[in-house]
């Protein structure tokens, strides 16, 4: 049996909305997407919602908001997507790379500190695999030296952190609803916060920088008459989009408790195995479970992670790698001149972790011919 990386979880509710959006011959961003950012607000606890057609472009827009300029520093995990850095560089502004914390991957908090100059601007945190950063330490120190905190919860639908719902914490936060993550409208994002103002603005930017409302210029209460504010963008949801997100909100919770039941089996599976660290979250948050990251002791095995992740595939296990640090990349050695130097921690967790398939719709025999994978292929390859 076959068991990939990850599939979506789309039913027949989701095929429901969409034929509903169709049929309404209302397409791109309309009643449903301003629909859809109101039932995802209430769901957070945000004070406002603003959807994207992406996460990325959600980043993009929330910095803007913040007010980062060419020359401004950002501070970010060395362990990301390339999207979270990527979006500074739109800018003409500079990602400065931290190391992780080596137990939840995430950026070391204490380490933050020591990379703020005169030119920092904001501090990007990632909630990796779905687990909430420091949030305390962060904002306190954000708000100490200035900064905005501009979140990357990518991974963090839904992540609680001391009873509080991920989106509702930071400056800014982002999430994605892309293909892979936990809420997918195929592509897709939302920006929340409390800022009136700054909601307004990416309001205005994510479509041409149209004054507020232009999408109903085409609906019997629009007008035809509109002002360009701004050069803007082209980074609105549709209604397609937000007929899947709809639907799949409805269901958000009960995929976040299968979720949590996989991770569940995985962790009590793996306790017995020396060879593999399971994830560890600590006790004032939970984990959105987007991702479930084992991080292999390789000195007790004969064989290296990526080849352990080839005897997984042999058995029908598919895994993946989340991330190669950024500073391996050749374009951010080449522009920023970043080396592994200043990274030990980024640097050794590289070389140990494995992202195990963990998605809604996985069946406990799928759960369970991954803990057997895992299993024999530690048997076979024990020193
Ligand atoms: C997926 C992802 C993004 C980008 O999301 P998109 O919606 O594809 O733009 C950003 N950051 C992290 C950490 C991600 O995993």
């Amino acid at each position: 049996m076959e068991v990939p990386f990850h599939k979506p979880y789309i039913t027949e509710d989701e095929i429901a909305e969409v034929l509903d959006s169709l049929r309404s011959g209302w397409l791109t961003m309309g009643p449903k997407t301003v629909r859809f950012e109101e039932k995802f607000r209430d769901y957070i606890g945000a004070e406002d919602a603003v959807s994207m057609n992406s996460c990325t472009a959600g980043l993009h827009l929330a910095l803007i908001a913040a007010g980062i300029k060419e020359g401004d520093e950002v501070i970010l995990p060395a362990v990301t997507f390339t999207a979270t850095a990527e979006v500074v560089t739109y800018l003409r502004a500079i990602p400065v790379l931290v190391d992780v914390d080596g137990e939840t991957f995430n950026i070391d908090a204490a380490a933050v500190e020591g990379k703020i100059t005169k030119r920092t601007k904001a501090i990007i945190p990632v909630h990796y695999a779905g687990q909430p950063c420091d949030m305390d330490e962060i904002c306190d120190l954000a708000r100490r030296r200035n900064l905005a905190v501009v979140e990357d919860a990518a991974h963090a639908i839904p992540a609680t952190y001391k009873g509080r719902k991920i989106g509702t914490i930071g400056d800014l936060t982002c999430f994605s609803f892309y293909a892979t993550k936990s809420l997918t409208t195929g592509e897709g994002g939302m920006v929340t916060t409390a800022h009136d103002a700054w909601a307004e603005r990416m309001r205005i930017l994510r479509l041409h920088g149209i004054s507020k409302d232009a999408w109903k210029r085409y609906t019997g209460e629009g007008s035809w008459y509109y002002e360009v504010l701004e050069a803007g963008y082209k980074y609105n949801m549709t209604d397609i989009q937000a007929s899947l997100g709809i639907a799949q909100l409805r269901k958000l919770d009960w995929m976040w408790e299968r979720r949590k039941q996989i991770a569940d089996l995985y962790t009590d599976s793996f306790r017995s195995l020396d060879a593999v660290q399971t994830p560890v979250v600590k006790a004032d948050r939970e984990s959105a479970w987007h991702l479930y990251v084992v991080k292999l002791v390789c000195d007790a095995l004969t064989i290296d992670r990526n080849r352990f992740i080839e005897e997984l595939k042999s058995m029908g296990t598919m895994a993946s790698v989340h991330f190669i640090p950024l500073y391996r990349h050749p374009y951010y050695r080449r522009a920023f001149q970043y080396s592994a130097a200043g990274f030990a921690v980024s640097e050794q967790i590289y070389d140990q972790i494995i992202s195990l398939p963990i998605y809604p719709g996985m069946t406990d025999e799928e759960a369970n011919q991954v803990v057997e994978s895992v299993a024999q292929v530690i048997r076979k390859f024990r020193r």
